[in-house]
């Protein structure tokens, strides 16, 4: 294998003990030392290829460490949602999409959202048989958290006015009671378990056609997440390990498992870590409440001009137990909460937890226990956090994303939503992610948004509570360093250091030196991977 040598750049290391360098020599996907043009350049050999960086600056390999990435990688295969601007427009598109498919084939879509929308309405079946009655359709919201589908799709997954709510899932009935489509958490569940599943090598393929886009935006290592007891879970694991058999797997990927699969992960004997430097089982997952928009998260106050503080998707003591159980065979948990009630009970599991733990260390899960979204919570609860050493895995693009659902929601509280600064302030890790396919998997719009909470246009002028604006190197290290940290993995991963492995990135501008709001427009022109180019622009 050949060497890999960089010189003549400005390389932001992330590690502490030489946070600047100009060159690297990497050796069989490791990086074996960090430093100066003149040091690198004595190390290498006639098997040495060497880049000059013409003073370009270089970064670790970035991770995002939430993404749903079977619904991202075939989502992109499916009708393209995201983009609609109106109900009609999501119409005309599945129209087109109709006229093209086979009748009785299935057609899938994801991202739209009614709260772009000039009517902000959600669709209706009727609306989506106006268009096709040839085919069963369903029509994934943004969030993942809603679908709308077809009186077709309606029939075949057997949903009539007679049908109970799920567990975790509501029905959306009209006035006479027959469902209007609109399906809620788990109740989309009873179409999308009615579909016959992609085929496994075409999903395959998918999953490889996204490593490309990956590297393209800088990323070499995901945190691949579950949905609530999505029929995804068995799939995912399948496909990955198909990949890695093939030694086809181009990014570190950490896996997390469902929490509604406890017993059966727990009987298997498998543990948060198991695995190689290319693909670990990662976290177990759990959904203490709902979402801000539409007022399921869990809040300690009620909800503005409301007497509603939301709702627990799953009981805190259920959560508390499957927590305890987890961590004694050696799993750890990530757990989404949004709602300032969510994560201050959820701190008080973490701090029960904690005081109960007597046995020995080695016996405990290799990596910290994460809070997902983290979206709201009271500022004295920060310290208590930041004790326990959980992990705050946060998306700074639904910063200036959701800067219009905030006040009519909750008000002045608005001031301690994403509180990012606060946050590293009080020593809590920070893990930056985008939860694609809720929003673009591209870091440089992430770290933007961080940086100045503005949105890609400039608006609002001065940031949105610019008091939580973080640095550029904040930002770098949460989308490096704390996805290592995350995943107990900092010995390995995440800054630009001798003995672990070679995975950087090479920007065409120094986004720590330009107008901070050009930062979004940053474009990788190489990716490093496992010591290897894998992207080059
Ligand atoms: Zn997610």
């Amino acid at each position: 294998m050949t060497d890999l040598f960089l010189v003549n750049g400005k390389i932001d290391t992330q590690d502490p003990l030489r946070p600047a360098a100009s060159a690297v020599a990497m050796r069989d996907g490791r990086i074996i030392a960090v430093g100066t043009d003149n040091e690198i350049r004595s190390l290498t050999t006639k098997n040495s290829q060497v880049i000059d960086l013409k003073g370009r600056r270089a970064i670790p390999g970035l991770s995002d460490s939430h993404v749903h990435y079977y619904n991202w990688a075939l989502g992109r295969k499916q009708l393209e949602l995201e983009s609609t601007r109106s109900l009609k427009d999501l119409l005309d598109r599945l129209d087109q999409t109709a006229q093209s498919t086979a009748p009785q084939s299935w057609i899938r879509g994801q991202g739209w959202n009614q709260a772009g929308w000039a009517d902000s309405r959600t669709p209706t079946r009727e609306e989506l048989d106006s268009v096709s009655l040839d085919h069963p359709v369903i029509l994934y919201h943004s969030s993942l958290h809603m679908a709308v589908a077809n009186s077709q799709a309606l029939q075949i997954a057997g949903i009539t006015n007679k049908t109970q709510n799920p567990p975790q899932g509501v029905i959306d009935r009209d006035a006479s009671g027959n469902p209007t489509g609109i399906l809620r958490d788990l109740a989309m569940n009873l179409v999308t378990e009615v579909i016959p599943p992609v085929d496994e090598a075409e999903a395959a393929e998918a999953f490889k056609e996204g490593f490309k886009v990956f590297h393209s935006l800088g990323l070499t290592s995901v945190h691949d997440q579950r949905l609530m007891d999505a029929p995804e879970y068995p799939a995912a694991f399948h496909i990955w390990q198909r990949l890695h058999a093939a030694n086809e797997i181009q990014l570190r990927v950490w896996m997390n498992l469902p929490g509604n699969r406890l017993d059966e992960i727990i009987s298997a004997g498998l543990r948060t870590g198991f695995g190689d430097d290319l693909f670990r089982i990662g976290h177990v997952k759990y959904f203490a409440d709902g979402a801000q928009g539409p007022r399921t998260a869990w809040l300690l106050e009620p909800y503005e001009g409301t007497d509603s503080t939301g709702l627990q998707l799953t009981p805190i003591q259920d959560i508390a137990k499957a927590i305890h159980r987890a961590t004694a065979a050696g799993l750890a948990v990530n757990i989404h909460a949004i709602g300032d009630r969510a994560n201050r009970e959820l701190i008080e599991v973490f701090e029960e937890l904690q005081a109960a733990q007597t046995g020995p260390s080695a016996a405990l899960p290799s990596a910290p226990h994460k809070i997902e979204h983290v979206q709201l919570i009271q500022p004295e609860d920060l310290a208590r956090m930041a004790k326990l050493n959980i992990v705050a895995s946060v998306q700074p693009i639904s910063v200036t994303d959701d800067i219009p659902m905030m006040e009519p929601t909750i008000g002045a509280r608005s001031r301690i939503a994403y509180q990012y600064r606060s946050m590293w302030d009080a020593g809590i890790p920070l893990t930056f992610n985008s939860d694609c396919p809720v929003s673009d998997p591209n870091p440089f719009w992430g770290i933007h948004a961080a940086v100045t909470r503005r949105r890609r246009d400039g608006t609002p002028e001065d940031g949105w509570y610019p008091e939580q604006c973080v640095t550029v190197s904040q930002a770098v290290w949460a989308y490096s360093m704390g996805a290592a940290v995350a995943s107990g993995q900092q010995a390995d991963l995440g800054s630009i250091s001798p003995g672990k492995l070679a995975d950087l990135v090479v920007l065409d501008r120094d986004i720590f030196t330009i107008d901070p709001m050009e930062i979004y427009g940053t474009k990788p022109v190489m990716t490093i991977f496992d010591g290897k180019i894998v992207y080059e622009a």
